[in-house]
């Protein structure tokens, strides 16, 4: 069926086609203006029956698609994190799919196995991670399709270890323990939902009101008394770089308490962590190496494309001791003399891609000190953004600016209420404009912006239109806020 002239027709057509979306990505709307169903009354409801052209997909995607997607890789993008999608790491997805391979274990393709190997070594050392997380050393990584797979994954390690076994055969038994705090973010709760724990196992340790940090002495106090009670701690997940103001959790007094209960300690650094390839930022990932496990996304800030999770674990026995499970249609021999890593056993479903590809193919375009100048632009133009709102009495930092992101309160001098208010205000100006997207959190009760800066695309003028627009939101809000304490 594949004729491979047309595809070399079609495929240089389709990177035409990126580079001219990608040239034109800062004229666009970030955000769409479409109501819910306008794409689906736009497209044929009858599938083709016969080929098409090109030309007619590619249309589609012009008159349909485009107007209809929020641009992730727009320069004005500063919503969520950034989701980056360097054009190094679209040529690697491409020759991954060319390849076409199924990496489930070694002996379906070694070259995929052995290359994450390397590369997960090579990014634990860029990163200043403990030795200890290297196959090298007994540990080793792999990269997920997500933090959440991460998270999933260790906590099912985490229930193997902890009930010395007894999780694979018996299942949960209702003791189980998981400590997160306010700040962590959902995806643990998920996963303590998949894994049949019910929400009952999740202990919400409190956070220091200012850094919304999680207390030390809060989990250990939690500790201490569920295994009073007769409740096991399963896992405990730190997380540097939280998802609302990106607060970085003390890891190490965090694995001390964990350790010592016997639970699985878990780093979560899915946005923060990559900024650890810069040495100034390596204090970031200070303690990890008394943890058992952390993850960070490449494809947040990283110039990788989703998807792609690096995971690191201290042993490399743990996942495979808790997700092997082999039916007579796997076996083969190196698997069976133990020699090689079978990644299937390192997640929970059995196919994967080559995820490597794609950040070799990064790595090979822009080289370590490529990603170190990304991250470094991205934070420098946080802190000028940052000393901007300082100095405008109409802004004010809600937290301390941590990396490339930015929350932002409006102040209007009449009280939290009212700011709250303003900033929500504020926010929704921006966004309506189209010139930028922002999206926002909560800390305690308060209503935030959050800026964070990070796309392939971004650069200095982007964040000084972005200032521009929040000054001039702020002064049409504030205009309209009566001066009254509320
Ligand atoms: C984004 C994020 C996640 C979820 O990442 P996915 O890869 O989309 O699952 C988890 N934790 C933190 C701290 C995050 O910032």
């Amino acid at each position: 069926m594949d004729d491979l002239e047309e595809f070399r027709r079609r495929g240089y057509a389709a990177i035409d086609w990126i580079i001219e979306y990608r040239r034109r990505l800062e004229e666009l709307p970030v955000r769409p203006a479409v109501d819910p169903g306008w794409v689906r009354s736009r497209l044929d409801r009858r599938l083709a029956e016969h080929p098409q052209p090109f030309e007619t997909l590619l249309g589609d995607l012009d008159r349909t698609i485009v107007p209809a997607s929020t641009h992730w890789q727009h320069p004005a993008f500063f919503g969520y994190f950034p989701a980056n999608a360097g054009v190094h790491s679209l040529l690697g997805d491409l020759l991954s799919g060319g390849l076409g391979t199924q990496g489930m274990m070694w002996s379906t393709s070694p070259a995929m196995t052995e290359l994450e190997q390397v590369l997960l070594d090579g990014f634990a050392a860029a990163l200043g991670l403990d030795p200890g997380f290297t196959f090298a050393a007994g540990g080793g990584g792999v990269i997920q399709d997500s933090a959440s797979s991460a998270v999933l994954a260790v906590l099912l390690a985490a229930l193997h270890r902890t009930s010395d076994g007894a999780w694979r055969t018996s299942g949960v038994d209702g003791r189980e323990r998981v400590y997160v705090s306010t700040e962590t973010h959902s995806a643990v709760a998920k996963a303590v939902r998949v894994a049949g724990l019910g929400e009952r196992a999740l202990r919400i340790i409190d956070v220091d009101q200012q850094t919304r940090a999680m207390s030390p002495a809060a989990l250990e106090a939690a500790l201490r008394a569920d295994v009073e009670a007769g409740f096991r701690p399963v896992l405990v997940c730190a997380t540097v770089g939280t998802t609302g103001v990106g607060a970085v959790d003390p890891v190490r007094p965090i694995a001390r308490a964990g350790r010592a209960h016997r639970a699985w300690v878990h780093v979560d650094a899915a946005w923060a962590g990559v900024a650890a390839i810069c040495p100034e930022h390596r204090a970031l990932l200070d303690g990890v190496e008394s943890a058992d496990s952390i993850s960070t996304n490449a494809h947040k800030w990283l110039l990788t494309a989703f998807d792609a999770s690096l995971l690191w674990v201290r042993d490399a026995a743990a996942l495979p001791a808790a997700l092997t499970i082999t039916p007579e249609y796997l076996r083969n021999e190196a698997s069976d003399a133990g020699t090689v890593v079978d990644y299937r056993d390192w997640q929970v479903p059995l196919g994967r891609r080559f995820r490597a590809l794609k950040l070799w193919a990064v790595l090979n375009g822009v080289g370590l000190e490529g990603m170190r100048a990304h991250i470094r632009g991205h934070v420098a133009m946080a802190e000028q953004l940052a000393g901007w709102a300082r100095d405008d009495p109409r802004f004010a930092l809600a937290a301390p600016p941590s990396l490339a992101l930015v929350c932002l309160r409006v102040v209007t001098g009449a009280g939290p209420v009212a700011d709250d208010a303003a900033t929500r205000a504020v926010l929704e100006a921006v966004n309506a404009s189209g010139a930028a997207l922002l999206t926002h959190a909560t800390t305690g009760d308060r209503y935030l912006i959050r800026v964070a800066i990070g796309g392939v695309a971004t650069e200095q003028r982007h964040v000084v239109k972005l200032w521009e627009a929040l000054q001039a939101a702020a002064t049409t809000v504030l205009a309209a806020t009566p001066p009254t304490a509320s």
